[in-house]
């Protein structure tokens, strides 16, 4: 009997442990909570970044490889469990992400218009699950809003809700996600950061870009980049804030942009410590920070009021636990040991993890083809020491799903989805329109 695994989620990192594992003659099932495939990489991935969100046509080859299926529209831990994977396949493979958002846990934060940048991009992406705030209702009065983080994510956001029209047109955002930024009427952006610019997570071509744009201005404080003890010692080491400083240097030179529609203000050593509004955000709060001679963080007791009618907080992604399967609550990931999920010290027979569930919301897609390469490694060695069966002889998960009312959704399902969004796309000259209804999605991928 061939050996079968099944990967629970298909995202890259889904997707790269699959490819390994066919390299094996291993026949996988991958299965996925959504209609479509691929995760972040098309409700993460910012929509106006085409060449990276390009990395599904890649991953979406490996659905050509004899071997694979792909089972969409199933929730594991809902409709069927990890317990019961395990005992239908000789080993499952966690690559389920990890996409939680974390709070500032400051007060106003429960206010409309105080919002996760996790909710942001998967409204601005088209989740089909997508539930949170109302943005179609919420920024078409938006003046000015303050992004606080500064990663990738947090630029990701700023730089879309700072592009023109025409910039966002290109992309394969929903048509309601691109007439709703179409009206929103923003004027200012704040990206605050609590720490220093040498601190800052931001890679230097993704900040390049946001003085890049064709209708906002930039703007840093140069106090800003005056570095303290702490700064000048870790620059010495970090090439990439090295790069971002230069940048941010070059920002501070430019003249003022009187054609300007709006202005992007990028600020550090700012601490958020109030959302201020009686049912709606009007303003945010920010203490001034430095860094002492430790590196630590502290409060001047400064505070200044910026007037905001949108606060985003883009401050992480966590991983969240799988009924059944350990968690280590502190790092938010699954414990493992080169990919074997752990119980204590005990590997858990048939159990593996890959991706950010595996080692945290860290990297970029390309890290996670090493990590599950890894993983895969360490599961053909178990088939090697032949400790990997089957536990019990149960029915297939066709059965399992069927029994239970589950309609999953294949890979033709997928290219069906896939070919109709291009269609869409082509007919108003953008690269694709993406579907965000599940209804919609399930309808076109069972057809
Ligand atoms: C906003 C954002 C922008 C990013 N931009 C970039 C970028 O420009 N360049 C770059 O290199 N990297 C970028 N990244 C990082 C990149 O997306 C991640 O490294 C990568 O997606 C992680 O892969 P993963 O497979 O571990 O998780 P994910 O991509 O999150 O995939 C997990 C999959 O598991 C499925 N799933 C979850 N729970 C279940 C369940 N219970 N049952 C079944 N399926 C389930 C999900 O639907 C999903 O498809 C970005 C990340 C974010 C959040």
């Amino acid at each position: 009997m061939s050996m079968r695994v099944a990967v629970v989620g298909s995202g890259p990192s889904g997707m790269y442990a699959a490819d390994a594992l066919l390299d094996h003659g291993v026949s996988v099932d991958v299965i996925d909570q959504l209609p479509v495939p691929f995760g972040l990489v098309r409700y993460g991935v910012a929509p106006d970044h085409e060449s990276i969100r390009s990395v599904r046509d890649t991953l979406d080859q490996i659905w050509d490889r004899p071997g694979i299926r792909f089972l969409g529209n199933v929730t594991v831990g809902k409709d069927v469990s990890v317990e019961e994977l395990r005992a239908g396949y000789h080993a499952v493979v966690l690559t389920y992400g990890a996409s939680a958002d974390r709070r500032l846990g400051i007060d106003g934060e429960d206010l409309s218009g105080s919002v996760a940048a996790t909710d942001l991009v998967a409204w601005y992406t088209g989740h089909p699950d997508y539930r949170g705030p109302d943005f179609d209702a919420l920024l078409p009065s938006v003046r000015r809003v303050a992004v606080v983080g500064v990663g990738n994510v947090a630029v990701d956001v700023v730089r879309v809700l700072s592009k023109s029209v025409s910039e966002l047109a290109q992309t394969d955002m929903p048509d309601h996600v691109l007439s709703t930024l179409a009206r929103a009427p923003i004027e200012h952006v704040h990206l605050l950061g609590r720490r220093g610019p040498v601190q800052a997570s931001f890679t230097t071509k993704e900040l390049r870009e946001l003085g890049e744009l064709e209708e906002a201005e930039i703007r840093v404080d140069p106090a800003d980049l005056n570095l303290d003890p702490v700064s000048a010692s870790e620059i010495a080491e970090n090439k990439v804030a090295t790069r971002n400083l230069k940048v941010m240097q070059e920002w501070c030179e430019r003249p003022a942009r009187p054609d300007a529609q709006r202005t992007i203000e990028v600020a550090f050593f700012r601490r958020p410590t109030t959302i201020h509004g009686v049912d709606h955000v009007t303003g945010l709060d920010v203490e001034r920070t430095h860094l002492d001679l430790e590196g630590q963080l502290t409060g001047t007791g400064q505070v200044e009021e910026l007037p905001v009618d949108l606060v985003v907080r883009s401050v992480g992604y966590r991983g969240t636990a799988m009924p059944g399967v350990p968690f280590d609550p502190d790092r938010n990931v699954i414990p493992n040991r080169d990919g074997r999920v752990m119980e204590g010290d005990h590997a858990i027979h048939g159990l593996y993890v890959a991706g950010w569930i595996k080692r945290g919301p860290t990297g970029i897609i390309g890290t996670n083809k090493k990590c599950a390469v890894g993983t895969v490694a360490s599961l053909m060695a178990d088939i090697e020491e032949g400790i990997l069966t089957p536990q019990e002889e149960v029915a297939g998960i066709d059965e399992v799903l069927r029994a239970r009312g589950v309609r999953s959704i294949g890979s033709s399902g997928w290219r069906s989805v896939d070919a109709q969004e291009r269609a869409r796309g082509e007919n108003q000259g953008r690269p694709r329109v993406t579907i965000h209804e599940r209804d919609e999605l399930m309808a076109i991928g069972a057809g």
